[in-house]
């Protein structure tokens, strides 16, 4: 049964108890009213039987005029002054009977019947007019007739003494009827009630079974229903919802027991599973989560007395809340072996697919017994993970949080900095190593903040490319930067770093045109770096762009080569003017022999594609020593001289460059 048809029955159940239970309330009314009737029509019959007992009366009447009879017969018989008293006497009684008969209730009844009356009223004449006879007792002459009146006298009232007593026994089987009646409907009633009384029991009882069963029934929707809403359909894992009432519950469990067990908290992300979405299609990418899905149960199940719980937040993020005796070190560790064994490709249907996953940890500790804040640390971890090159576990350390705050406090600062001008572009000089002349210089973007003092475009460069304020960032710095050089020397050339946003602006080429125009820079005296990646990514637009920004008469450098996949058809497919050797090779050339056989080759390529080369980052002699030899002729780095504020960069190109040896 249905729960909502098991409601329906259960409240027409309901009504139906409703409708008995007023019916038995009624019954019992009614019961109570006969009760009440019978009650008081028995009280009304022995009041009639105490004052109107007219067969006592009747019988006294007729004993009366028997006496009467007797007393005169005795009397005739003895014919003394004794027995005529005695007849007296009793003649007087039987005339005082007459007089009660003839009032009264007795009256009443005697009226009933007219004859009756009159017989009796008839007598009571009679038996008046024998008065003087009988006050000349023992003298008198009509003792026949009073004989004679007596005996009808007794038969008279042995008659109506007689109905008296018929009606009275008739009265009283009148009221035993009565009462026999009440108590019959009394019977009929009670009955009633207790039969009512037994449908409400069984009613009830029925009503009871049905509700437990309702009950039953809710109980176990509510569970299917629990199951279904706290689980991922694709995965079959537990899903947000439930991952948020553990993470609660977990919370409050390790806030309240201090004990050994500590409680982390993994956040896990695909790295590129929007591509493997967009390449392979939907259907692989699901069954690459329910593969993912899989591999974590499985790892996590391993886990022996550790505690973990799995879930899938939605897309390609996964949750793993472990519960671990070993420390936040334990768990980097645990989380470190999960972002192994996902390394391992997964066998699809479709073929077998890698997927990295990065992954941020965090502790619930004291200040983070909070789920937004203990989530919070977690996916501030997780992109650090992300930015430091994707692929590996990163656990939340408190210098993360500042980092974002600094860089939201950044992000929003940006846009006022840019438009009140404190965003400046400092200069780098480019020496050729052969004569120690300044053959140009790199246009650096610095930043200095009213509070934070000179910031890094390490810094805000990448916060500005997340949040697109690079476009104008950089349109701000190529300006400033033509501006600039365009007074310092007439001859000197300056190179301004670009973003790949603005390379994919399609108005970027006009862009440059107009600021050239704006500061009168010569075409020829701007260079534009671009690295690798930045072509990659759409390598015919960005080559179609850099094309166009030649035929303006700009040249382009390759910037950080040697860092990115450093294919050699990019350096075929676009006539660079220049490559810039990244200083990562510079630094390890003392300890590692290979990198000077790098730049050396890169040198020979460059030379034999007709493209110049400058080894950036050299801080040192010895730096420069090793370089020279690999025949390179242009560097620059801190050893000519750090990117400086325009007035310091000019005042730096005209002392006298001491000639390093
Ligand atoms: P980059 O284009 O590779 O710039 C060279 C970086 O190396 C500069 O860092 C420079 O100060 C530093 N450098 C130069 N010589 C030495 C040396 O001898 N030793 C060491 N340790 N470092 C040296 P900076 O100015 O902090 O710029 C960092 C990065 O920010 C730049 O790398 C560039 O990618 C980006 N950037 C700077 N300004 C702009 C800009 O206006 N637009 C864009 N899109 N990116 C910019
Ligand atoms: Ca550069
Ligand atoms: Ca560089």
């Amino acid at each position: 049964m249905s729960l909502s048809a098991l409601g329906k029955a259960i409240s027409s159940l309901a009504d139906q108890i409703r409708l008995i239970a007023i019916g038995a309330i009624a019954v019992l009314v009614v019961a109570i009213i006969v009760q009440a009737q019978a009650v008081i029509s028995r009280g009304a019959a022995v009041e009639r039987s105490l004052r109107y007992d007219i067969a006592m009366t009747g019988l006294n009447g007729r004993v009366d005029a028997v006496n009467a009879k007797e007393r005169f017969s005795s009397f005739m018989a003895k014919q003394t002054p004794e027995a005529a008293y005695e007849a007296q006497l009793f003649y007087e009684i039987l005339l005082g009977r007459i007089d009660t008969w003839l009032s009264g209730a007795f009256r009443a009844f005697v009226g009933r019947s007219n004859d009756r009356l009159e017989m009796l009223e008839h007598l009571r004449d009679d038996l008046t007019t024998l008065s003087p006879a009988y006050a000349d007792l023992p003298v008198t002459e009509d003792t026949d007739t009073i004989d004679e009146t007596l005996s009808r006298a007794v038969a008279v009232m042995t008659r109506i003494g007689g109905e008296a007593l018929m009606h009275n026994l008739r009265e009283a089987e009148t009221t035993r009827n009565a009462l026999q009646h009440q108590q019959r409907i009394q019977n009929k009633l009670v009955l009633t009630l207790i039969a009512l009384g037994a449908v409400l029991l069984v009613l009830m009882s029925v009503q009871s079974t049905d509700l437990k069963r309702a009950r039953s029934a809710a109980e176990r929707n509510a569970r299917k229903f629990q199951a279904v809403s706290h689980r991922d359909p694709l995965t079959g894992l537990p899903n947000r919802l439930d991952f948020n009432a553990r993470l609660d519950a977990g919370l409050r469990e390790a806030a309240g027991t201090q004990g050994s067990r500590g409680l982390f908290l993994f956040l896990l992300d695909l790295d590129g599973f929007k591509g493997i979405n967009d390449m392979m299609g939907h259907i692989a990418g699901d069954r690459l989560l329910v593969s993912v899905a899989r591999c974590l149960r499985e790892t996590t199940n391993e886990w022996g007395d550790a505690r973990a719980h799995v879930a899938r937040l939605g897309g390609d993020e996964f949750t793993v809340l472990l519960w671990g005796t070993g420390g936040l070190d334990d768990a980097l560790e645990k989380a470190e072996a999960l972002v192994e064994v996902l390394r391992a490709p997964h066998d699809l249907d479709c073929g077998q697919v890698v997927a990295n996953a990065s992954i941020g940890v965090a502790e619930a500790t004291r200040s983070a017994f909070d789920r937004d804040v203990l989530m919070q640390n977690a996916d501030l971890a997780l992109r650090y993970a992300k930015n430091q090159g994707r692929g590996r576990a990163l656990a939340f350390d408190k210098s993360m949080r500042a980092k974002a705050s600094r860089d939201k406090a950044i992000e929003v600062e940006l846009e006022e900095a840019l438009s009140k001008g404190h965003l400046v572009p400092h200069f780098q000089p480019q020496v050729d190593i052969t004569n120690g002349q300044v053959i140009g210089c790199e246009a650096l973007a610095r930043w200095q903040h009213r509070a934070l003092g000179w910031i890094s475009p390490a810094e805000f460069v990448p916060i500005a490319e997340a949040s697109g304020q690079i476009v104008a960032l950089g349109e701000h710095i190529l300006r400033a930067a033509c501006r600039e050089v365009r007074w310092m020397d007439s001859r000197l050339p300056v190179s301004v770093n670009l973003s790949i946003a603005q390379l994919a602006q399609p108005d970027f080429v006009e862009t440059v045109a107009d600021a050239l125009h704006e500061t009168e820079l010569e075409p020829q005296r701007l260079r534009l770096e671009v690295t690798e990646s930045m072509v990659m990514s759409d390598p015919e637009r960005a080559i179609s762009t850099l094309e166009r920004l030649k035929k303006l008469g700009v040249s382009i450098a390759l910037d950080d080569f040697g860092t990115g996949y450093s294919a050699l058809s990019y350096l075929r497919n676009f006539a660079w003017d220049e490559i810039k050797i990244d200083r990562s090779f510079v630094q390890t050339l003392e300890s590692d022999p290979n990198s000077l056989s790098i730049i050396s080759s890169i040198v020979e390529l460059a030379d034999r594609l007709q493209i110049g080369v400058i080894v950036e980052g050299v801080e040192t002699q010895s730096q420069l020593r090793l370089i020279s030899r690999t025949g390179c002729r242009v560097v620059q780095g801190f050893l000519y001289g750090r990117p400086m504020a325009p007035a310091d960069f000019a005042a730096y190109l005209q002392r006298e460059i001491p000639h390093p040896e």
